[in-house]
């Protein structure tokens, strides 16, 4: 990233993508001076030759920009030091999202580049538009928020598109996002903890629309519907049929999409990858996308039925006789959680972890669909008192014994297709590292079922 040339930098965070990011301005003839709270993370980034010191001994004058890593927070519940410092000293705020951005404009500013955030289906969405334009011969190149950081993909230009997962963090570090296709599938109040009210989450969720070429909006949701209302300039609405009233251009019915209530777009049944209303708004949002780049018809079909899915969405991850077992370590809230209760009957569901706010309160309707709960993790007790009296449960403490008893339980059980799903509503970090290593535990115990 040539962009910072000759300035001088400071980078906080070398856990994930702040390696890359380094890396990239220092190629790009940038001097960085960059710093972690881990001494694991900061000796690690010596051992590969960055320059790793404290900037609170340094001079911010200096500097031109705070680059931060994801995560670190800019508001809420209170700002980084290194915020404070940036803000005394009167630099820009940016993260690596920001860093492609600058290049993409100064090298090739008509690259194609599209932008895909909600609070929930993001991941989906971004792979489901990468796999399709990839299956119509484009070079895609995916990252982000998802998979690898930014700045390791190649650089932009105009013969290759950009799919690039937004988190609400890295809109907020990217004062110039400008995507050519820019995505918004959903709001609903998830990670409130970190971005304090729901109107300023909406705030920043709503730069991406704003800042778009082609806006593709999601209008099943109230929050949603009022961005929708204040863009101007070229607009894709998407509608899942009885998901509230709205006017769209593009509307999921059953598992198609159609052009209001004309021509199909796409056709959904079938593809077990897609199943559940909340799949035929990320189908119906990539169908929009793609059309932007001339994929439909026959190429789309092809391409949405070849889709695998992702790996701890609804992943199916095994049988043993008639109990399917599916590994939904990523709904990480209620609102996710809601969506795998939906599609299954005669649930075994291990649940718990971190709980968010309301916990499973609201799963309530959803209670007859579950056989046995099985309790894991630090939400135990408060999940416990929800189910009491609803839904049978057991307390297991870990995913190991919940796994256990849950395929015990299922195997003995009379229902024809009896299902054993982690789908935890939770985050994972009381018990695991992150939702991967959570979902992947859970897919080594189901394989070791024999
Ligand atoms: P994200 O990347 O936004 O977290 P994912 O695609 O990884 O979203 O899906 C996360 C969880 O959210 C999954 O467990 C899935 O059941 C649920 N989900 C997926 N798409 C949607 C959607 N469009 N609306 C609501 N929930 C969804």
């Amino acid at each position: 990233a040539t962009t910072f040339a000759g300035q001088k930098l400071v980078l906080f965070g070398l856990a994930g993508s702040g390696l890359a990011t380094v890396h990239a301005l220092k190629a790009g003839g940038a001097d960085v001076i960059a710093w972690d709270d881990s001494p694991e993370s900061a000796e690690r980034a010596r051992g590969l030759g960055i320059t790793v010191s404290d900037p609170r001994e340094a001079d911010w004058s200096g500097f031109s920009a705070l680059v931060l890593s994801p995560g670190v927070p800019l508001t809420h519940p209170e700002p980084h030091w290194t915020v404070e410092l940036a803000k005394a000293a009167g630099i820009p705020i940016i993260g690596d999202i920001e860093i492609f951005c600058r290049e993409r404009a100064a090298v090739a500013p008509d690259a194609p580049f599209v932008a895909i955030t909600g609070t929930n289906g993001k991941s989906t969405t971004t792979a489901l538009i990468a796999h399709v334009l990839a299956q119509a011969g484009y070079d895609v190149q995916m990252g982000g928020n998802i998979g690898t950081a930014i700045l390791l993909l190649e650089p932009p230009s105009r013969e290759r598109i950009h799919v690039v997962e937004l988190s609400t963090f890295q809109i907020d570090l990217t004062p110039s996002l400008k995507p050519s296709v820019g995505i918004l599938l959903n709001l609903t109040p998830d990670h409130l903890d970190r971005h304090g009210t729901m109107e300023a989450y909406a705030a920043i969720k709503e730069r991406v629309v704003a800042s778009a070429d082609l806006a593709i909006v999601g209008v099943d949701d109230a929050h949603c519907r009022a961005i929708a209302g204040r863009r101007t300039g070229p607009m894709v609405r998407v509608h899942v049929a009885g998901h509230g009233e709205a006017e769209a251009e593009l509307i999921a019915r059953e598992g198609r999409v159609t052009e209001g209530e004309g021509a199909v777009l796409a056709d959904l049944d079938g593809i077990g990858s897609l199943r559940g209303a909340h799949n035929w708004q990320n189908a119906a949002v990539a169908a929009a996308a793609v059309r932007a780049f001339g994929v439909e018809g026959e190429s789309l079909a092809a391409a949405l039925k070849s889709f695998p899915g992702l790996a701890h969405r609804m992943e199916q991850v095994g049988r043993r006789g008639r109990v399917l077992f599916v590994n939904d370590s990523k709904a990480t809230n209620a609102d996710s959680t809601e969506k795998a209760l939906t599609a299954f009957r005669d649930v075994h569901w291990i649940v718990g972890g971190k709980a968010k706010e309301g916990g499973i309160v609201g799963l309530a309707p959803l209670f007859d669909r579950v056989a046995h709960a099985y309790l894991i993790g630090a939400s135990s007790a408060a999940f416990a008192q929800t189910l009491d009296g609803r839904v049978p449960f057991t307390l297991c403490e870990t995913l190991d014994i919940a796994t256990a008893k849950a395929a015990e339980a299922a195997a003995a059980s009379e229902a024809a297709e009896p299902v054993v799903l982690l789908s935890p509503a939770c985050a994972s970090y009381d018990q695991f590292r992150n939702f991967e290593i959570r979902g992947d535990r859970f897919r080594e115990l189901v394989k070791a079922l024999g």
